[in-house]
């Protein structure tokens, strides 16, 4: 098996307050801070001090087709507000990943198994969580004909695949906002697995980008944002200041073309800081 495509690795420094605060979230609701555990029943939640979280972009990234890494990066540093690293390329033959041709897209996948059980020894002693995003089409078991993504929350890897948020993937045309749409889905996807791995279960409160989804119509209509239940969660876990979330992510969010999404947050902040004060 020769595949001789790079990985791209990018590493997210986190600073999660407590392992046993952690492990209040992951079994008992967190009962003692129960006004922001209330109806969340977190399966895995950070479980040390001061650790990273890292993303690993595997398979190749084609400049025209791909989300930025850079732009990834950037958005995940905001949104989590800790630092990010990519990390330095690596082959997909080092992982020597089993893959095969999908019989009705003809196109090649890679077995999500191998990508996890690879990842999991390559998590940095000071790493939080280790993530693997790609432009290869994925797939979990012989049975299944496709996956977005896999993730061990209990390791703390993950692989996704954005190859299906492209429109050429179905043979359609790619639009002329295509690369801000694939910006978009690539770093919803990202937070939204990032945060399973912070210790946030899926959403039933609010619109927000912790919501479930099971195909991607659902998933395009999630906001990129978290509602404030979610926000308060991940803020207590790791300890950041909202304003200055807000802050960095309007301006990450202006760059990347989400008008909407920077409107949503100008108002959070006036709401917050009124003007004057
Ligand atoms: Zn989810
Ligand atoms: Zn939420």
């Amino acid at each position: 098996m020769c595949l001789g495509e790079p990985l791209r690795l990018m590493t997210v420094l986190s600073r999660c307050r407590s392992r046993a605060l952690a492990i209040g979230w992951r079994f008992t609701g967190n009962r003692a801070r129960p006004s922001i555990s209330s109806g969340a029943r977190v399966r895995f939640g950070p479980t040390r001090t001061g650790g990273s979280s890292t993303c690993n972009p595997s398979g190749s990234f084609p400049e025209q087709q791909s989300p930025s890494l850079g732009k990834l990066r950037e958005y995940a540093a905001a949104f989590f507000q800790t630092e990010v690293k990519a990390l330095p390329p690596v082959s997909v033959d080092t992982g020597g990943f089993t893959s095969r041709t999908n019989s009705m897209t003809r196109r090649r996948q890679i077995l999500t198994e191998d990508v996890l059980r690879w990842l999991k020894g390559k998590l940095p002693a000071d790493g939080f969580c280790l993530l693997a995003i790609t432009m290869e089409d994925l797939y979990p078991e012989p049975s299944w004909n496709f996956v977005f993504g896999q993730a061990s929350m209990t390791e703390r890897v993950g692989i996704y695949s954005f190859a299906r948020y492209d429109p050429a993937f179905y043979g359609e045309a790619r639009g002329k906002d295509y690369q801000a749409l694939l910006l978009r889905r690539s770093v919803k996807v990202l937070t939204h697995e990032t945060g399973h791995m912070f210790g946030l279960a899926h959403c039933v409160h609010f619109a927000c980008v912790m919501n479930g989804s099971n195909h991607l119509q659902e998933s395009d209509r999630r906001p990129l944002h978290l509602c404030p239940v979610c926000l308060r969660k991940l803020q207590f876990s790791v300890g950041f200041d909202v304003v200055n979330r807000y802050r960095d992510l309007a301006r990450v969010d202006e760059q990347a073309g989400f008008a909407d999404e920077a409107r949503w947050l100008s108002r959070r902040l006036a709401k917050i800081q009124p003007a004057g004060q």
